[in-house]
């Protein structure tokens, strides 16, 4: 893997990761752009206890463009993305309207491939392996920021969840606070280790849904299952076997066997609604322990964390989705219409053959 890091017409740094190491990047950002102007600020709610983002500057950002106006393309000619390039293997660079920006944290874009018309689950796995890459050096270099406490690597894939450019691509937000969701699980952590004389909550959770009936696909090195209490209607939780805090802990074969494994679960979740539907619309979110000090949560260190990815669709079923209503948006209480076993055994239904 060769990297490459350079900057945009505007400041904004960006970074090729290529698969070849002879590959010479160079081209230069030739539009005639603004420096960013940013005003994120972090209100904090005093009665929930959570933060909001306020980025006002957001309204403006491209929506929906025609293909040949996509920003993630490569540069062709005088059509000029935020890529200079004309080609690239993986790209990431800094957000232009950040939600997240400063002393307020960052935000980046992860352009999994050239090809606008692929998606994720098309990549070959040495792609997606070179995206594995991408994510773990993002994360290392976002924790050396002082305004980082957590880096969050995802996918929001599906006009359905949001996504305003069709080009396959994620996003790194690197927050200045641990999220509210890391907050909880760092606490479950915590009182089950006062009570349990030590034990990992992690740890006893992987054991018993690799024991049930909720597994969905094992690898040598990695676990995938529905969980007992899965909030959406199709949803898989990720994790490595050998508990690992950040991306960065991950060994060599389980850097070498997720590209499979990962395709496999993005490929099945395309199938789970029956063949000749429209792609599915997925949430791809990996949690990573924080790398501030976790303050608030008794002998608890960030070692504890273990590193997982979260899979999940909004689609309940064929051209129906799931809406955080009422009970959901209202007072954070899920309610999800397919079983967790019967989601597991459909997700185990459409393996590759
Ligand atoms: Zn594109």
């Amino acid at each position: 893997m060769k990297k490459t890091s350079t900057r945009l017409a505007d400041g904004r740094e960006l970074i090729y990761y290529d698969l070849r190491d002879d590959v010479v990047r160079e081209a230069v950002d030739r539009r005639p752009l603004d420096p960013v102007a940013t005003a994120s600020e972090i209100r904090r709610d005093r009665l929930l206890g959570d933060s909001v983002a306020i980025a006002s500057h957001r309204q403006g950002r491209t929506y929906h463009p025609p293909a040949d106006e996509c920003p993630l393309c490569p540069s062709a000619g005088d059509r000029l993305s935020e890529i200079p390039d004309s080609s690239y293997d993986v790209v990431v660079f800094e957000n232009r309207f950040p939600s997240l920006a400063g002393d307020a944290g960052r935000c980046e874009v992860v352009c999994f491939t050239p090809d606008h018309a692929a998606s994720f689950a098309d990549l070959t796995p040495e792609q997606a392996g070179l995206v594995l890459e991408a994510w773990t050096d993002r994360t290392a270099e976002l924790s050396h920021l002082p305004s980082v406490a957590q880096v969050f690597c995802f996918e929001n894939r599906g006009a359905e969840i949001g996504v305003t450019l069709g080009h396959p691509h994620g996003q790194i937000y690197a927050y200045p606070f641990v999220t509210p969701r890391t907050d909880l699980m760092l606490r479950s952590l915590a009182a089950f280790k006062e009570t349990s004389g030590g034990r990992n909550l992690f740890d006893d959770i992987v054991a018993e849904e690799h024991a049930g009936e909720r597994v969905v696909l094992e690898g040598e090195h990695w676990l995938a299952f529905v969980p007992h209490a899965a909030h959406w209607p199709y949803e898989v939780h990720l994790y490595p076997k050998r508990r690992v805090p950040d991306l960065l802990g991950l060994d060599e074969g389980a850097r070498a066997e997720f590209p499979r494994v990962y395709l496999e679960l993005l490929r099945r979740f395309d199938r789970v609604f029956g063949e000749g539907q429209p792609p599915t619309p997925y949430i791809a979110a990996w949690h990573q322990a924080p790398f501030t000090a976790l303050e608030g949560h008794a002998g608890i260190n960030r070692d504890d964390f273990a590193l997982h990815l979260e899979l999940f669709t909004i689609r309940r079923t064929s051209g129906k989705l799931k809406f955080l209503a009422g009970s959901e948006s209202g007072m954070s209480v899920f309610i999800n219409d397919v079983p967790p076993e019967a989601a597991a055994e459909r997700l185990r239904e459409v393996a590759s053959s």
